[in-house]
């Protein structure tokens, strides 16, 4: 789908005195009036980089009786954060009625979370109220990994006239095992940036790790990936936080994780523009991400060989690879992929599973694999189209 054309301003145009790396941090919520003075206090002392003091107001939780934050008299809170500490204020908004209250006590900027991003009736009528309200918003990208959505809720809020929007990556939902609370995907903020080139992406690497312990490794992908900048959970006392214990840290462990980062100077040009040797970084990570994620299938694959052995079970699967092959010809063709490439793409690495198999197989037994001689050589032979895929035996069970 074509997507139209963000006339966005990038955060330093947004005449709150922003640049890039633009650092933002506080609690997941506003617990109380000490809780958040007593941590932007050791925000400013910590890091006086920051500029931004995000904290939840109203919280989106998973399950009811959990804290849902302090709601409207939290901005009261947000207010004297400001007027004491000169950081700018930034909360979150679900429903028409939260962006009327925001907008009332003045909080300087607001985000949409990544709870709200993938229901367009929520996003619409948040747009709607903004109308006429000249806000910088942040939108994170959805729970579920979909990028339309992501686009979807920027184009809603464009269309309400807001020129002062921003991208928050945080990590999608996944089932499968994974050392994040939200799986990166990284592929999909770039592919957002490579659509948007002049819209800001911020990393909340808080969401994503869910842990202190990967809090530095995530922060800084999202900086060699040029993002422009980074939103930490930070809280006066994280173990006692009312949501999101596991994840904050202190102000003090925060300076340290700065200090650990390396920053990216921005573009020449000041612009936030990609260069070439920007594109080219990106280029380098996806390529980087697919041998990781070869190298991956591989020994599944062995896996599934030594499986097979074990228990007897014919190699040849060949409605398996057809199935393999169908899905992934569609999948092509819905990301502009030619469907010789695919073809032949997917034929190469069913060939190199086939060699870590056979390779398991041996290692196994000490002598080669039966019927090897013949499955390397129908493996050689290229797969035209789906007709041809019954030559070909499958790792994919
Ligand atoms: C948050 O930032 O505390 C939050 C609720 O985030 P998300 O919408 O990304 O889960
Ligand atoms: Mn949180």
């Amino acid at each position: 789908m074509d997507h139209q054309q963000l006339n966005v301003l990038p955060l330093g145009s947004w005449g709150l005195g922003l640049e890039r790396p633009l650092l933002i941090a506080g609690p997941c919520s506003a617990e109380s009036r000490e809780q958040a003075l007593g941590t932007a206090a050791g925000i400013v002392a910590h890091v006086p980089g920051v500029r931004v003091f995000r904290a939840g107001v109203w919280k989106p939780r998973t399950r009811p009786g959990t804290f849902a934050g302090a709601g409207e008299k939290a901005l009261d809170w947000l207010r004297e954060v400001r007027e004491r500490y000169g950081l700018l204020t930034l909360t979150e908004v679900a429903t028409p009625e939260h962006v009327q209250a925001a907008l009332r006590a003045g909080i300087d900027m607001l985000w949409i979370g990544a709870r709200t991003v993938p229901n367009p009736f929520s996003v619409q009528a948040i747009a709607d109220a903004l109308v006429g309200h000249d806000v910088p918003v942040f939108v994170k990208n959805p729970i579920n990994p979909d990028l339309q959505l992501w686009i979807g809720a920027l184009e809603r809020l464009h269309g309400a006239g807001l020129r002062r929007l921003a991208a928050v990556h945080r990590g999608f939902s996944w089932s499968g095992a994974t050392p994040y609370r939200n799986h990166p995907m990284w592929e999909f903020p770039i592919r957002l940036k490579a659509a948007f080139p002049d819209l800001d992406l911020v990393s909340d690497p808080s969401h994503v790790a869910g842990a202190p312990d990967r809090l530095k490794e995530v922060a800084q992908q999202a900086l060699d990936l040029n993002f422009s900048g980074l939103m930490v959970e930070t809280h006066h006392d994280p173990g006692q936080a009312l949501s999101d214990a596991e994840q904050q840290i202190a102000p003090g462990a925060l300076s340290d994780l700065l200090e650990g980062l390396v920053f990216r100077s921005a573009a020449p040009s000041g612009a936030l523009r990609n260069t070439l040797s920007d594109l080219r970084d990106q280029i380098d990570r996806l390529d980087a991400d697919i041998a990781q994620k070869l190298g991956a299938r591989m020994e599944i694959a062995e896996r599934i060989g030594l499986y097979k052995r074990e228990h007897n079970v014919a190699i040849l699967q060949p409605e398996r690879w057809e199935r393999i092959m169908a899905a992934q010809r569609a999948l092509g063709e819905e990301l502009g992929l030619d469907r010789a490439f695919v073809e032949a793409f997917m034929n190469t690495v069913h060939q190199e599973s086939i060699r870590h198999q056979t390779a398991v197989w041996e290692a196994v037994s000490g002598s080669p694999a039966r019927g090897t001689e013949r499955l390397e050589n129908v493996s050689r032979t290229p797969l035209s189209s789906g007709s041809s895929a019954r030559n070909f035996h499958s790792d994919q069970t």
